[in-house]
């Protein structure tokens, strides 16, 4: 490694330091905020085009929870991360679920019965059981993942009587181009539907985790109920692609 490039990264271990500990604070403060002990709101790290080296600064720091977006990058990274639970947080297809049974704890992308039939399948195949969380489209935006809630009841049955998968809650991402104003909103709807939906006891369903909240609002997703937040940027730092 150039000089360069490893002051480079000593630069970004820094950032990452100093932006892991002001997002700890932020959380810990939404959630007093919010009448909730900061142990109840788990941070996970989206880590998507991440190096794994940054990745294991993260997790030296206390990092525990990681998210990843794309089944292939999961895969290529997956031996190199220090110990963390993986979680998949992207949009995903039936035919690659097979690769994220054994290297994920949860998928918190579910939003078909089919997807949920297949992973039920691959687990069942692997004789184990898969967390799935239920993604909502709560802006109802055209193009988008996630089951429109009125449909929600009908996945949560059907997905309820899957032998190999347990629904551990919901997720959702809110329109990117909506007012603070708006986004809180749609966090209050994720929060009424959760607790409605807890409220029934359905058999196999628990609501456990509310994933909602990115970088730039994961403070009003906490204060508006949301207890699991998943922050990229605002940790690791702009997006490269390339
Ligand atoms: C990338 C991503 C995030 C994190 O986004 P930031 O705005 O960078 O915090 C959260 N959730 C999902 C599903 C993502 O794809």
């Amino acid at each position: 490694m150039t000089e360069r490039l490893s002051s480079e990264l000593e630069q970004r271990f820094r950032d990452v330091e100093e932006n892991y500990k002001r997002i700890c604070a932020e959380l810990e403060k939404a959630a007093l905020d919010s009448g909730r002990s900061p142990q109840e709101v788990t941070l996970l790290a989206a880590t998507k085009t991440v190096p794994v080296e940054v990745i294991n600064h993260g997790i030296a720091l206390g990092i525990r929870h990681i998210g990843e977006n794309r089944v292939q990058e999961l895969c290529e990274k997956y031996d190199g991360y220090a110990p963390v639970d993986v979680q998949f947080i992207g949009h995903l297809q039936t035919n690659k679920v097979r690769q994220l049974i054994g290297r994920v704890s949860m998928i918190q992308s579910v939003d078909s019965v089919r997807l949920a039939q297949e992973i039920s399948r691959q687990a069942e195949k692997a004789g184990t059981q898969m967390d799935i969380l239920l993604e909502v489209n709560i802006g109802r935006e055209e193009n988008k993942s996630g089951v429109l809630p009125e449909a929600l009841p009908e996945l949560l049955e059907q997905a309820a009587v899957l032998p190999c998968v347990h629904v551990r809650g919901l997720m959702a991402i809110p329109p990117a181009e909506a007012s603070r104003e708006e986004t809180i909103r749609f966090f209050s709807r994720m929060t009424q539907y959760f607790i409605d939906i807890k409220q029934k006891r359905i058999d196999n369903i628990t609501m456990d985790y509310l994933s909602m909240g990115m970088s730039a609002d994961f403070a009003d997703a906490v204060r508006a109920g949301a207890n699991l937040v998943r922050v990229g940027s605002a940790l690791f730092g702009p997006r490269n692609y390339h």
